[in-house]
């Protein structure tokens, strides 16, 4: 160190604090400073002795500052080891003195692309190269220098400075923390600019790593957009349409569910989302019955229904009147037959791993030519560990990679239960927590998502699977509309015919006004015929009353895990009401 003081170099656009910070520096702790033109000019001007790093370098800054710290004096000052020989012969050969403290904070590009009338010829030049090299070099060397990338650090390192003991030390400690605030720092800062070019220059014609999305959560916040986080690209294409991030949310943990299904039961699935919760999904197998293409409103399309097709009016019949403009997700290329369901269906978007021109065709007309249509890369496989920010902070954990193995699972159940209990654990695993599914005939028919209380997702499930039920009611079957009654209507009236929710004016959808409501004996009657009914759970039963009430609504196979106090009570409730359960280990929520 030249005469046994040290030098600290500052360079900072957010000159905040610095000059009672740069002050202390040099009264109270011995230091000199070396700044860069703007930075040392406030210095100056506050009476604070600074060398500026044209002194230091013999070269001037230039291009109009695109170069000003960017010189072998400055960086090999910086990176120059302690108690090195060789470092110390280059840095004396050549008469550089060490660096032991860098303050830098960076051009404010986030704040000068905010504005909406910042053009890209503009936002280049808040593109900082030499902060970012210097921030850098000094947390990469921060075994002797102290790096202090934001203002609201300078208190902290006064104070250990001041330390009685400390001899105007940083401790070691002090400068790991803040090498690594600068190494997110300088992260941060170039996914703000990566952000901003994606979106600049590809955003209209949606690049490969990048889709604007039309807003976020809500049309307030904007802008919006989905990218790869190492701007590798994206597994998703938009064909049709302009997603929304809700749209995103539902996609992505759809593709997951029904990817879930087609691997664990090998046919193909479907599902359907509203609110980033299934509100149905299903496998496809045939034959479809005529009670069922009835219940699901494809009778007409029957003879030509394909086994996806019959995925997604199965996923879309178990709560029609929740499915009303949904997002779906199919295991398999689009087929004709699918999109015929799906044309006449009001929904706002689908992702499929392709699909076929015919169908393509069909659907790229919904919705007036807006309709969402995402292809997706059926080979893309998520890394393990996934992360999300919220209120500015990063929360990181290991992806739910836990497998819904059948065989594994539900070894000791029936062929039937075994496909209903993978139905409705793999929904339950992509369903807003709390949640609890129960699942008949390779498909969701009722799900209770998103209820701080275990019994009352399974009062909402069984109420639901209720509903599913009694819309095949013969008497619902038999009811006939006036012409021009829409399927959403016709759908919302059959839930509130059966449910004895009927509102005035109903009457008048019907051609036959006089036709009596589903009465509460005609309802017990019925439901008494519903059984075999699967349940899976994404936690464990606090209390008995979950399978109480699973068991008034055709319950007889439950699986969830185990672990709670009650477990011993629980069981005792499955076996009065003749209830196979399987404990499993693996809890399943989801948000
Ligand atoms: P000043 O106001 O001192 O002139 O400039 C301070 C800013 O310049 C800091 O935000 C710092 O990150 C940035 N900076 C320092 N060295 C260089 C360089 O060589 N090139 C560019 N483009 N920016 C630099």
């Amino acid at each position: 160190r030249g005469q046994g003081r040290r030098l600290a170099l500052l360079s900072v656009t957010d000159k905040s604090g610095l000059v009672d910070f740069a002050r202390q520096l040099v009264q109270r702790h011995g230091y000199d400073l070396v700044s860069s033109g703007g930075t040392a000019s406030v210095l100056s001007q506050a009476g604070i002795p600074v060398q500026e790093v044209s002194d230091l370098t013999g070269f001037p800054e230039m291009l109009g500052g695109r170069v000003k710290t960017l010189h072998p004096a400055i960086h090999a000052g910086i990176l120059s080891r302690s108690d090195n020989p060789s470092d110390a012969a280059d840095m004396s050969a050549r008469g550089l003195r060490q660096i032991d403290m860098v303050v830098c904070n960076l051009y404010a590009f986030q704040s000068v692309v905010a504005s909406d009338t910042v053009d890209p010829s503009q936002a280049i030049e808040s593109v900082d190269i030499g902060g970012v090299a210097l921030l850098r070099a000094a947390a990469k060397n921060h075994c002797r220098v102290v790096v202090v990338c934001q203002p609201g650090d300078y208190d902290a390192i006064l104070t250990e400075l001041a330390a009685p003991d400390g001899g105007h030390e940083v401790t070691a400690a002090t400068r790991k923390r803040l090498a690594v605030q600068a190494f997110c720092h300088t992260s941060d800062y170039d996914a703000a600019i990566a952000g901003y070019f994606g979106r600049a220059y590809f955003g209209q014609y949606q690049d490969i790593n990048f889709i604007p999305l039309r807003y976020g959560m809500n049309p307030h916040q904007v802008p919006a957009s989905i990218s790869h986080p190492l701007g590798l690209s994206l597994p998703i294409v938009t064909k049709c349409g302009s997603p929304g991030y809700v749209n995103l949310l539902d996609a992505l943990n759809a593709w997951q569910l029904v990817r879930e299904l087609r691997e664990a039961l090998g046919a193909p699935a479907a599902a359907s989302f509203k609110h980033v919760s299934p509100a149905g999904a299903a496998i496809g197998t045939l034959p479809i019955d005529p009670e069922t293409a009835a219940a699901c409103m494809v009778a007409d399309l029957a003879a030509e229904l394909t086994p996806l097709a019959v995925a997604y009016a199965r996923a879309r019949s178990a709560d029609r009147m929740s499915s009303f403009g949904d997002f779906i997700a199919l295991s398999d290329p689009c087929d004709l037959a699918t999109a015929r369901v799906i044309s006449r269906e009001v929904s706002d978007g689908i992702i499929a791993p392709g699909y076929e021109p015919d169908a393509f065709e069909l659907l790229q007309k919904k919705k007036g030519g807006k309709y969402c249509i995402l292809a997706m890369d059926p080979d893309f496989q998520p890394p393990l560990e996934e992360s999300r920010t919220l209120f500015g902070l990063r929360l990181r954990q290991r992806r739910n990679d836990a497998r819904i193995d059948p065989a594994e699972m539900f070894a000791k159940f029936s062929a039937d239960a075994r496909r209903d209990l993978t139905v409705a654990t793999i929904a339950v695993k992509y369903t807003q927590s709390n949640s609890v599914c129960l699942a008949k005939d390779g498909q969701v028919v009722g799900i209770g998502a998103g209820q701080q209380s275990r019994v009352h997702c399974t009062r909402l499930a069984a109420s639901k699977a209720d509903n599913w039920w009694l819309r095949r009611h013969p008497r619902a079957a038999e009811l006939r509309f006036k012409r021009g009654v829409k399927r959403p209507e016709i759908a919302n009236y059959i839930d509130r015919f059966v449910a004895d929710e009927l509102l005035s004016g109903d009457a008048e959808l019907l051609e036959d006004a006089a036709t009596r409501p589903l009465g509460p004996e005609e309802r017990r009657v019925w439901l008494e015929k519903l059984t075999g009914v699967c349940l899976s759970s994404d936690a464990f039963f606090p209390f008995r009353d979950s399978i109480d009430r699973a068991a008034k609504s055709g319950v007889k196979f439950v699986s969830a895990p185990g672990g709670s106090a009650n477990d011993a009570e629980v069981l005792e409730a499955c076996g009065q009401h003749g209830i196979e359960i399987a404990f499993s280990n693996t809890r399943l929520f989801h948000h």
